[in-house]
């Protein structure tokens, strides 16, 4: 059985095709600077033999119809999809699902319409996830579309927690409350790492930290989101590459106010040119350590800053769980920088998180366990695979 996974975005699609049978990705791509002048597809494939093959399409992608039309000729040059029918069903990834959306769901008029109903809560992702699903539904007319919502995961979050203190109305009229994002990662490591401590997955406590460009954290009870970093849209929570987190929310009247600054212009800061990037200027990690250790003071207070809201929220989260079994460390920096992992968790052992030093510094890809033998928190390193969880869910649902 066959399963394409596409998450499509307003300048670029990755997809990824799987033998659910045997669980390998066969193919994977990312085609990016659609619109652009010169649109570049890097395909990777396993061939026959089972070795590693790559290939870099370049040519002018004008929309998202003719990227599609590039990566299915791609596909097929492959050799491991000959025809579309071949796939069991496509699966999207779909920023978000409101309320609506809980679960994920077979694709259909209604369903479509829903997901347009919420793009005023997620204006930049959900227009190009439907222009994806659409064109899918054109160029595969046959084969079962399944929608996956990264909110969908914290739809257990209880009330109390998911709600903002503001007017009741705000809420009623315009669904504003926290709805927390990369739920599909968190969900994917919390199932893995209750496989790697031997416990069922409805019965782990858990705080996962999804640490990438966007990072988000998620306590998680007996297998259940209850609470998440990320809010309405995801600004909120940790220190990002250029998101701010958590800030005082009369900032942007400050700044409009005395620095006369529009509110799209005071968006626009606190989106792509805050976190990591607007406290040293750089927003990828490895870039900022390696400054941080030629001594650039500002890059050293990024990380500061970076790690220290974490600790924030693992104190928070470990109030609201009570007993936790594992802080789970995934995404770009969770997985591969030992450095911020150990800053996270330095001092914590009050907490009953204690970290090895040697087994944190190791350098071993798959998930793994990094705190010490008698660690009352078992600290765990869980690579993330939104794309597998994707297939897997759409597979379930049939
Ligand atoms: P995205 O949110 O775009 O999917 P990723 O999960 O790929 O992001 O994470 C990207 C981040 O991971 C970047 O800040 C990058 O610097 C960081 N990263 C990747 N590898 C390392 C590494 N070896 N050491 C430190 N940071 C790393």
């Amino acid at each position: 059985m066959k399963i394409l996974v596409i998450n499509c975005g307003s300048s670029s699609v990755k997809y990824e095709l799987f033998d659910m049978d045997s669980t390998l990705a066969l193919t994977s791509g990312v085609l990016d600077r659609i619109g652009e002048h010169g649109a570049r597809l890097a395909q990777r494939w396993l061939d026959a033999a089972g070795a590693r093959r790559e290939r870099v399409y370049e040519q002018a992608v004008a929309d998202h119809f003719q990227a599609f039309e590039l990566i299915w000729r791609a596909m097929r040059e492959t050799g491991l999809l000959a025809d579309m029918d071949e796939l069991a069903a496509i699966g999207h990834r779909v920023v978000h699902g409101g309320e609506t959306f809980t679960q994920p769901v077979l694709i259909d008029d209604d369903v479509l319409q829903g997901i347009r109903k919420v793009v005023p809560l997620a204006p930049l992702h959900n227009p190009a996830n439907l222009a994806g699903i659409e064109i899918a539904m054109q160029i595969a007319p046959g084969v079962p579309q399944v929608a996956v919502f990264d909110t969908a995961f914290h739809c257990s979050i209880p009330d109390y927690a998911y709600r903002y203190a503001l007017p009741e109305r705000l809420y009623a009229d315009y669904g504003v409350r926290r709805y927390g994002f990369h739920g599909t990662s968190h969900h994917y490591v919390a199932v893995s790492a209750a496989k790697l401590l031997g416990v069922p997955p409805a019965a782990v406590n858990l705080i996962t930290l999804h640490l990438g460009n966007g990072s988000s954290a998620a306590a998680i009870r007996q297998g259940r989101c209850v609470d998440t970093s990320m809010g309405l849209t995801p600004l909120e929570g940790l220190v990002m590459g250029t998101r701010c987190g958590d800030i005082d929310p009369a900032i942007p009247f400050f700044l409009n106010r005395q620095a006369g600054m529009s509110f799209a212009d005071i968006d626009d800061l606190l989106n792509r040119d805050s976190g990591l990037k607007g406290i040293c200027g750089h927003n990828d990690m490895r870039e900022v350590n390696e400054r941080a250790m030629l001594g650039d003071t500002a890059a050293q207070r990024a990380i500061a800053m970076y790690c220290y809201r974490i600790r924030k929220y693992i104190g928070a989260y470990t109030a609201v769980l009570g007993r936790v079994d594992a802080l789970v460390f995934t995404a770009g920096i969770g997985e591969n920088a030992a450095f911020i992992r150990a800053q996270v968790c330095d001092g914590l052992d009050h907490l009953g998180i204690e970290l090895d030093e040697l087994k944190n510094e190791a350098r071993t890809s798959g998930a793994r366990e990094i705190s010490t033998n008698h660690s009352a928190v078992r600290i765990l390193v869980v690579p993330t695979n939104e794309e597998w969880e994707i297939a897997r869910q759409a597979r379930s649902l049939l």
